[in-house]
């Protein structure tokens, strides 16, 4: 096995871990988890395994998790997601250089939290960093807002370089028109926790973001425990739209309200791109 097929394999791990610590009842997902709370929990003696458990809801709920999750930056200063309004700097357009493939293997998976579609091969250039691609996912509503007011759902592209800076492609989406990407994964969507579906079908990348790419970037943190920060946020300011019945169905297979509340801008500067 070759260093970049060992690299692929590392980053999917942490993103597998990233987006799996679940409350559900999947045996091997606990199992994965209790991994996860051992390393997370060296270095305390009284927290116990639960408390390594979040949700959307109640007393493990998104304003529980600076508590409950040892170690994370959920109490931190330059949280995501957030609302675009008031002032924003305005800036030259640059572009993120996306280098989307056609894509004909994928993972569908329901890890309890969201629906993620785990993809090999992809990649965006900025700022001189390459950020490649490992896996998109949805929340319903969205997270990010704009001037107060959300959307049905939000997409999270997620990225990394080779040095694990992480960088998210967030998108939009309105009630509208089929969506031609969301039509390709509408019978694949896993509708229980812990089911994954490998599939190969036909994916073009490039159809997951608007005509155009015009974005909101800020610098914020992952929206899920351990709400790591110093995450590179591009939010397409122009939504795409999904019928009813796609928003429907993705919305069905999660846990509902899978969105943590927008978090205070503090003294970030928000570009306008
Ligand atoms: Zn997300």
């Amino acid at each position: 096995m070759n260093i970049k097929n060992n690299y692929i394999i590392y980053t999917l791990l942490i993103f597998t871990v990233l987006f799996s610590f679940s409350c559900s009842n999947n045996t091997d997902e606990e199992e994965n988890n209790n991994e996860t709370a051992k390393n997370h929990q060296k270095d305390t003696t009284h927290s116990t395994e639960q408390k390594d458990h979040w949700s959307y809801a109640g007393d493990t709920g998104p304003e529980y998790w600076s508590e409950i999750i040892h170690g994370s930056q959920c109490g931190g200063k330059a949280q995501s997601p957030i609302d675009f309004s008031g002032d924003m700097l305005d800036k030259d357009y640059v572009a993120l250089n996306l280098d989307y493939k056609l894509d004909s293997i994928l993972d569908i998976t329901n890890n309890g939290h969201t629906v993620q579609v785990n993809i090999p091969w992809g990649k965006f250039n900025y700022n001189g960093k390459e950020y490649n691609l490992v896996q998109f996912h949805f929340h319903s509503h969205s997270e990010h807002s704009l001037n107060g007011e959300y959307f049905p759902l939000e997409a999270h592209l997620v990225h990394v370089t080779a040095d694990n800076e992480i960088a998210v492609i967030g998108i939009w989406y309105k009630e509208g028109a089929e969506n031609p990407i969301l039509a390709k994964i509408y019978d694949k969507v896993p509708e229980k926790a812990g089911e994954t579906i490998h599939s190969v079908i036909t994916i073009d990348l490039n159809n997951m973001l608007p005509v155009d790419h015009s974005y909101y970037h800020y610098v914020g943190s992952l929206t899920t425990p351990p709400c790591t920060e110093g995450v590179e946020w591009f939010v397409m300011k122009n939504p795409r739209e999904a019928s009813k019945e796609q928003i429907e169905k993705i919305k069905n297979a999660m846990p509902p309200n899978n969105y943590r509340p927008v978090q205070p801008k503090n003294d970030r500067v928000i570009e306008d791109y």
